[in-house]
């Protein structure tokens, strides 16, 4: 007889459905009911049951952040308030050419910490290093995670970009095929600006052998959609949707400077968006037709983002800002509601990223939910509603996560990883990058 794990006594809440006080039932890593009663022990009842009262608190679905790039998070604070452009070239781009392999490993650990902390179940990552301590890392911690060797390669030669489609192809081959049912994989050129088309070809090529998503940073700024019009005579999401290399299952990150006729292109070619509105505040770049996205039924997402550019990993305020921010430059309350956010940030963000049963608290879906304390002043009076989380509640809320039904962090304290070790080596890697003697 399977072991079965009862979360009891807790107030439940997903896209579909709301419970005062009921419990849910979780066998292998499954949900095998939800109920709007308590939970009460009868002759049923097997001992080996493992029966977790919960009372005063609220289990929902845990948050996706489908984008963000983990080894970026030890260059939190090294630089604010630059346009990307600049921010890229003066700054990040630099200390990244200074970056070791080690240094990399110690802002994913960081990221990690930090993910579980603000309720995050499962995430993309995208970055150059460490891809191998990316994946030992996110084995560890026990969360759902989409990893991707990115790949910038205007700047080396042919051979070196045939070697680093080659790794990324193989490492995102290996995530797909993991046993353990967690990881996924894609293939992510950097973007339009950090690649040629010829190298866009190939990838294009190669995604549709091995059967491969697609991501990329796309139509992030005004200054890039230009400069692709200049020279190609076409806009980028266009001009990629017409030479297929992005398609169906694609994920267009950013996708900020994009015009109606993209729009319904996008819809007609079943790609999807990853939002990043605070990253894209944050770096001026502009804000995204999220509202006009939805509309014309786009699965839209949430990211964060890197930690250097957001400043946080804290996909609770993305969704708030997703709802704020197009209520005012439509100057209507109701163009992205609550409801809207919550589904980008839960089930539109696991599906995004290849966990389609995950994102509901429904028979059959993945255990993957978090709990929330609800009894401190700022959601009290606690009304089980959509719109208290998305505006109310934050991340310090978040007592427990679980992934596929095993914790990841109990009663506020991370049970997979390391936390003081994770954060004592991202404080020392960043020390070391900046060249910081203490
Ligand atoms: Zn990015």
């Amino acid at each position: 007889m399977q072991q079965r794990t009862i979360i009891n006594n807790v107030a439940i809440l997903d896209h579909e459905r709301t419970i005062t006080c009921g419990h849910i039932k979780i066998s292998n890593g499954t949900i095998t009911e939800v109920s709007d009663a308590p939970f009460v022990a009868s002759s049923s009842h097997l001992e080996q049951d493992v029966v977790h009262n919960y009372e005063g608190k609220l289990l929902m679905p845990g948050l996706v952040n489908t984008h963000m790039h983990m080894p970026m998070s030890i260059l939190r604070g090294v630089s604010d308030d630059l346009p990307l452009d600049r921010w890229l070239k003066e700054v990040i781009w630099p200390l990244e050419g200074k970056m070791t392999r080690e240094m990399a490993r110690a802002g994913i650990g960081l990221s990690l910490i930090e993910s579980i902390r603000s309720g995050t179940t499962a995430f993309s990552d995208m970055y150059h290093l460490a891809r191998e301590d990316a994946h030992e890392l996110a084995v560890a911690s026990g969360l759902k995670a989409q990893l991707t060797r990115g790949m910038i390669t205007a700047f080396s030669n042919e051979q070196e970009n045939e070697q680093k489609l080659q790794q990324a192809s193989e490492f995102a081959k290996a995530m797909n095929d993991d046993s353990t049912g967690r990881l996924r994989g894609a293939l992510f050129p950097h973007a339009t600006y950090t690649n040629s088309l010829s190298f866009l070809y190939r990838v294009r090529d190669v995604a549709e052998r091995e059967q491969l998503d697609v991501q990329i940073h796309i139509a992030e700024t005004e200054k890039e959609v230009k400069e692709h019009v200049q020279q190609f005579g076409k806009r980028p999401v266009e001009h990629l949707l017409a030479e297929e290399i992005i398609g169906k299952g694609s994920l267009l990150v950013h996708s900020v400077h994009v015009t109606d006729d993209e729009l319904e292109q996008m819809h007609e070619a079943s790609v999807n968006v990853s939002h990043n509105p605070q990253s894209n505040l944050k770096l001026g770049s502009g804000i995204a037709p999220v509202e006009k996205m939805v509309d014309q039924g786009i699965v839209v997402s949430l990211g964060t983002d890197s930690a250097a550019s957001n400043n946080t990993l804290d996909v609770f305020t993305e969704m708030r800002q997703a709802a704020m921010l197009h209520k005012g430059t439509s100057k209507r309350a109701e163009a992205i509601t609550a409801d809207d956010a919550f589904k980008m940030a839960t089930v539109n963000g696991n599906k995004s990223i290849g966990f389609h049963k995950s994102g509901l608290i429904k028979e059959g879906y993945d255990a993957d939910f978090i709990l929330l304390d609800v009894s401190a002043p700022h959601l009290q009076p606690y009304r089980n509603r959509v719109g208290t989380v998305v505006y109310a509640a934050n991340k310090n809320d978040v007592t427990d996560v679980y992934v596929n039904g095993q914790a990841v962090m109990q009663n506020r304290v991370i049970v997979t990883l390391d936390e003081e070790k994770l954060l004592f080596e991202a404080n020392r890697a960043q020390q070391e990058l900046l060249g910081i003697h203490v």
